[in-house]
């Protein structure tokens, strides 16, 4: 197959994690006889310096007409006083809006070599902890009207029922290729908006009988992630529910460089990051851990090239790499070999083999 990724490096750590996880991608085509081609994309604080514009039209252009955009992460303290229409960040906004990607997926999951880097009892991690949120990422509270009036603010949160199913569809659709558990999270004994939102998740469980759906108060279900995580297949969220239960669901699995990301829209054409930002305290130092955008390539592979095998390839490298005791500086425990982030990406280029 013959791909075009537009790969976003940005700032910080960004060029140092991304150029791994295209050596990644370098020898899975080696391997399987695809063609990766890639076309630059200047994002975030990098694009400001050059173009004075955190994403220029015609840098969103190229990636508009790619098949699928990687990026590393951007923002610094360098851009910290540039008025805020200007910040790094306001490229990766303008991004997902223009690329019109509305699910966003977070695997939660911990890997058995690092379970000792959960805040959580061993006795709760030793059930496992793998599951995958997916958020409404360009709907919401986020996106409604925003007023102050004198002492009054207000923030319009507001769904359609389109909105609803087209993500509720999404949530079906993943847990239909894990265990086959949907738990939708709202908050319906408040709010009519999450009211609708129930009532369109029932009527869309109709259409896929073979899942179990569930639904869950998002206040519980903030308990629910620490107490017993491994009840959870795939949780299925609104915008600003699935910003802070995706940030805990992080959190439990103890190390914030291991963690991909997928945000989705219409086209199949998708945005792949990990969900860490640029850490300008370590970048240049060689010290970053690039797993978590090793693992958003394989994510690229799997949700947007239809790649299931060439992603299972890379998600076993990067296992085996752990099982061979290598860590990077952020997971480093006692009796590990401690690697910087270039050698990871090797010693992962290394264990991928098919079969
Ligand atoms: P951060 O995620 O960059 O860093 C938090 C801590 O985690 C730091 O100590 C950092 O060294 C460490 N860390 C992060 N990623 C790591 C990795 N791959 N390997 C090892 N250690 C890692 O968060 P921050 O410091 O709050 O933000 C720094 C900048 O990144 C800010 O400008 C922020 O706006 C931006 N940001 C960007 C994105 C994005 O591009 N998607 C996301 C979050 C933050």
């Amino acid at each position: 197959m013959n791909k075009h990724i537009a790969v976003i490096r940005g700032d910080g750590i960004g060029p140092e994690i991304v150029n791994e996880a295209l050596k990644v991608l370098d020898k899975v085509a080696e391997l399987f006889g695809h063609t990766f081609r890639y076309t630059d994309v200047d994002m975030g604080g990098c694009a400001i310096d050059k173009w004075g514009d955190p994403l220029p039209e015609r840098e969103l252009a190229k990636c508009l007409s790619s098949d699928s955009v990687l990026l590393g992460a951007v923002g610094g303290t360098k851009w910290n006083d540039v008025p805020g229409h200007l910040r790094p960040e306001k490229g990766l906004l303008r991004l997902r809006a223009g690329m019109g990607v509305y699910s966003n997926n977070r695997p939660a999951k911990i890997w058995p070599q690092l379970s000792d880097a959960s805040p959580l009892k061993k006795s709760i991690v030793d059930q496992g902890i793998d599951f995958i949120i997916v958020r409404e990422l360009i709907g919401g509270i986020y996106f409604g009207t925003h007023k102050t009036e004198g002492d009054t603010a207000t923030d319009v949160l507001q769904y359609s029922k389109k909105e609803i199913e087209r993500i509720g569809r999404i949530g079906f659709e993943t847990a239909q290729k894990r265990q086959k558990k949907l738990c939708s999270v709202e908050k319906s004994n408040v709010l009519d908006s999450s009211r609708l939102w129930k009532k369109v998740m029932h009527r869309l469980a109709e259409e896929y009988p073979d899942v179990a759906l569930s639904d869950m108060l998002v206040d519980n279900c903030a308990m629910q992630i620490v107490k017993n995580p491994a009840q959870f297949d795939v949780i299925v969220t609104e915008n600003m529910f699935g910003d802070i239960l995706s940030d805990e669901a992080s959190m439990i699995t103890g190390s914030i460089g291991m963690i991909p990301s997928s945000s989705l829209g219409v086209t199949g054409c998708g945005l792949y990051e990990p969900i860490h930002g640029s850490a300008p305290d370590i970048a240049g130092q060689d010290k970053a851990n690039p797993i978590g955008t090793i693992l958003s390539a394989a994510m690229m592979l799997r949700f947007s090239f239809d790649m299931a095998l060439e992603a299972d390839v890379i998600e076993n490298a990067v296992s085996a790499y752990l099982d061979q005791g290598f860590r990077t500086a952020d997971i480093m425990s006692e009796g590990m070999t401690m690697v910087g982030c270039r050698q990871c990406g090797d010693l992962i280029v290394k264990n991928i083999r098919k079969g």
